[in-house]
């Protein structure tokens, strides 16, 4: 059972209301990006991808960049910097903005997490007021060390 609210859910919505058509190898796409546990390369989500079509559903890789492309422009995915992995949008019920993406800069696991409006008010009107700079995506990347990476080099001196 797909849920109202899932990722699944909400690229279906998001793709019929932009009026694209739901193919097979999109539908693919999208199950393969939900189930990946990290970002993904455009080829790895290529081979995954194909691996859930029949063979007579087949599709190429300037599909599936042209797909990721898309996605990327309706706030499905985002494309995490610099190696140009993708990852499913982690938060696409919530109406407040933006979002921070963590990449490790160690072991590459990348997250979209959630900040507290209380929290990312000031910084946006910082940016707004002292900095004339309007920010308007969704979301911004922040690289560092995750707490495994953190406590594994920590075990390791
Ligand atoms: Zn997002
Ligand atoms: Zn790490
Ligand atoms: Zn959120």
């Amino acid at each position: 059972m797909v849920k109202p609210d899932s990722f699944q859910a909400m690229c279906v919505r998001t793709l019929k209301e932009s009026g694209a058509r739901l193919t097979k190898p999109r539908l693919a796409l999208i199950d393969c990006l939900a189930n990946a546990d990290s970002a993904l390369s455009p080829k790895e989500i290529f081979q995954r991808t194909e691996s859930l079509l029949e063979k007579s559903e087949s599709i190429d890789t300037v599909t599936v960049y042209r797909i990721l492309d898309r996605f990327a422009e309706l706030g499905l995915v985002h494309r995490v910097a610099p190696h140009g992995d993708y990852i499913a949008c982690s938060h696409l019920a919530c109406e407040s903005a933006p979002h921070i993406m963590t990449r490790c800069i160690q072991c590459q696991a990348a997250a979209e997490m959630h900040i507290p409006d209380d929290i990312i008010a000031p910084l946006l009107w910082f940016m707004r007021t002292q900095k004339k700079f309007e920010p308007k995506e969704h979301l911004f990347q922040l690289d560092g060390l995750c707490e495994t990476c953190t406590l594994k080099n920590a075990a390791v001196l």
